[in-house]
């Protein structure tokens, strides 16, 4: 059944988000979901919970691992393509000198 304009706003006037809201961290400041661990520092209650600074490391560690394996990656598909190119390159030479002899 069709609703009227006023029906259809009243019912969408509880649609809007709300902003959420944030504690400060005691400890470095930063804006944190309240009864939660900050996520920058690692700390709840004053105290720390997750040492963060180390995670932080082991991923930047794993990302940048992860950056050398597709380079080496890359690399090696260079090299085979040197190696196919080369190894085109004598058939090539190989089907001349069997020409030539004929
Ligand atoms: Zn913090």
């Amino acid at each position: 059944m069709r609703h009227t304009r006023a029906h259809t706003a009243n019912r969408r006037s509880h649609h809007a988000l709300k902003a959420p809201t944030l504690a400060v961290c005691s400890n470095c400041g930063a804006k944190h979901r309240p009864h939660h661990m900050c996520l920058e520092c690692g700390f709840y209650k004053g105290r720390m919970v997750v040492d963060m600074t180390a995670k932080k490391k082991a991923r930047a560690d794993r990302m940048q691992a992860k950056k050398e394996a597709i380079k080496a990656q890359a690399g090696e598909l260079d090299q085979s393509a040197e190696e196919t190119a080369t190894e085109a390159a004598k058939v090539a030479e190989e089907t001349k000198k069997t020409e030539e002899n004929k």
